[in-house]
């Protein structure tokens, strides 16, 4: 079975690529560069894995080369911009994440004709708005959508404009399935805030996935005064969840058609430097004492409903215990 990987070198990607390899599938993966390729090549000397270079996804054209693998029977598109230092949201944010979804699922109609299934990674950013966010009594699940449309993308908000990106790919993706009646059928994954490990050959601090920062600021004594609040969302699920998640919905027949809200639960930022004082006793200096103030929950947070990717994707999400301990271990292996 042959799999095409987009991304490979992101945070979530890396750990997609080492459950395929485990699994034994035959697997292309597209990075940016040579040199991100090679550092991938040396982590899995024994798997059955070759690169394509594909340097902007953001180029109508970019995955055309990329489809026209023999044989190839899933896709797995995980590339889109997950970062905050852009300047032009059009060219550098909602360019690469539209475009680069539309411009594969076209060129895998084109040119791949054998290919059954392909998962998207969207966002629980595809599912909210600021008033269910707002609302004490609101249950997410896979039926919500984010009502903002392109054009509130372009209005200056960083977190609009990223939400804007993952919501109008998500839905240029089902529209297409739909309209175009392709050889394939979707799957979109769609997780909140993605926590764990890091994969150190890729993976430096400087440069550290968004969502991980915090754990970061967190071993580095940026809290040690003051827990900071926790911005956006307070849902989490843990990477390797994530992976499994992208894994099963190509393994399982009966995902086909769905989206999947991927949440393991709710956290606090004060959860997690409390998980973290009590598994790092070594790290004292850093991490703040029982007595410091902030991190707690705002005073609305909605609910969740998670029971399609238990049930289907067959996910026993990871507790946040556990993904903190493991992902400071790996930071601390990384130098932190
Ligand atoms: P990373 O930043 O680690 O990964 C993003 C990947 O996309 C990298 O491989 C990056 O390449 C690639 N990429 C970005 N822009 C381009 C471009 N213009 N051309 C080519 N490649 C590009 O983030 P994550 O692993 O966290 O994100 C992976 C996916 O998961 C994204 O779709 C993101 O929206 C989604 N997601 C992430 C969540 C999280 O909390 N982490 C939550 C919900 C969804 P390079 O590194 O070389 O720039």
């Amino acid at each position: 079975t042959k799999v095409l990987l987009t991304g490979g070198s992101g945070f979530i990607a890396t750990h997609i690529l080492e459950l395929l390899v485990q699994r034994g599938y035959e697997i292309v993966t597209t990075v940016r560069s040579e040199d991100k390729a090679a550092k991938i090549r040396e982590a899995h000397p024994n798997a059955k894995l070759s690169f394509v270079i594909v340097p902007d996804i953001a180029q109508p054209d970019a995955f055309d080369q990329a489809v026209k693998i023999p044989g190839l029977d899933f896709v797995l598109h995980t590339a889109s911009p997950f970062h905050f230092n852009w300047s032009d949201a059009k060219t550098e944010l909602l360019d690469p994440a539209i475009t680069g979804t539309t411009s594969i699922l076209k060129a895998i109609k084109k040119s791949a004709p054998g290919v059954k299934r392909v998962v998207v990674t969207s966002s629980f950013v595809s599912m909210i708005s600021a008033a269910t966010l707002q609302d004490p009594n609101k249950v997410f699940s896979e039926s919500d959508w984010n009502p903002n449309t392109y054009e509130d993308g372009l209005k200056g908000d960083k977190i609009i404009a990223y939400r804007v990106s993952k919501t109008v790919a998500e839905r240029s993706a089902w529209e297409f399935v739909e309209e175009e009646k392709p050889n394939f059928d979707l799957v979109t994954i769609n997780p909140p805030l993605v926590f764990g490990p890091i994969v150190h050959h890729l993976n430096s601090l400087s440069a550290i996935n968004t969502s991980n920062e915090r754990y970061v600021d967190l071993i580095q004594g940026k809290w040690k005064d003051e827990i900071l609040p926790s911005i956006g969302t307070n849902f989490w699920v843990d990477v390797r969840d994530v992976a499994l998640a992208h894994v099963a919905a190509f393994e399982k027949p009966d995902a086909g058609g769905q989206r999947f809200f991927c949440v393991a639960g709710k956290f606090s930022n004060r959860e997690i430097a409390a998980a973290a004082r009590k598994n790092f006793p070594g790290l004292k200096d850093k991490i703040p004492s029982v007595e410091v103030k902030g991190g707690d929950y705002p005073p609305v947070v909605p609910g969740y409903d998670n029971t399609r990717a238990t049930e289907v994707l067959g996910i026993n999400w990871i507790n946040l215990e556990k993904s903190t301990v493991d992902n400071i271990t790996s930071l601390l292996a990384a130098g932190a």
